[in-house]
């Protein structure tokens, strides 16, 4: 395919931000931006709705979307063409800290 060439949308999750830029320019109402966590955020797409003219690439600065070159995206079955990219899991939460070991009491007597 031609360099540049505006096909179906990749969503790279880990970089999105949640401002949904892309969702307020999108001239097709084909992207939504969903809060799934804390700073994490998955995509709905209707390809269906689409129109692949890449202004949702164009409007996100953290280079969450790419226009890849597949193109071969007819089905039967028009539910097919909504795609949710998922946000990764969540981080597993902080280890607790460790309590000490038991120390056993010191003798005073022992001690002088
Ligand atoms: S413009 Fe980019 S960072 Fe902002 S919500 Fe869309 S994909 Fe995420
Ligand atoms: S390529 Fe165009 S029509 Fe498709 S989701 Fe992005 S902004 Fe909307």
């Amino acid at each position: 395919m031609p360099l540049n060439y505006r096909g179906k949308i990749l969503f790279h999750s880990e970089r999105c931000v949640g401002c949904k830029l892309c969702q307020k320019d999108c001239p097709a109402n084909a992207i939504f931006i969903n809060k799934v966590g804390d700073k994490r955020f998955e995509a709905v797409f209707k390809f269906d709705h689409c129109i692949y003219c890449a202004q949702c690439v164009d409007s996100c600065n953290k280079d969450a979307l790419e226009a890849t070159p597949e193109f071969e995206l007819a089905t039967f079955s028009r539910p097919n063409l909504t795609v949710t990219y998922h946000a990764p899991p969540p981080p597993p939460p902080p280890a607790q800290a460790t309590p000490p070991a038991n120390v056993p009491p010191t003798d005073p007597a022992k001690s002088a």
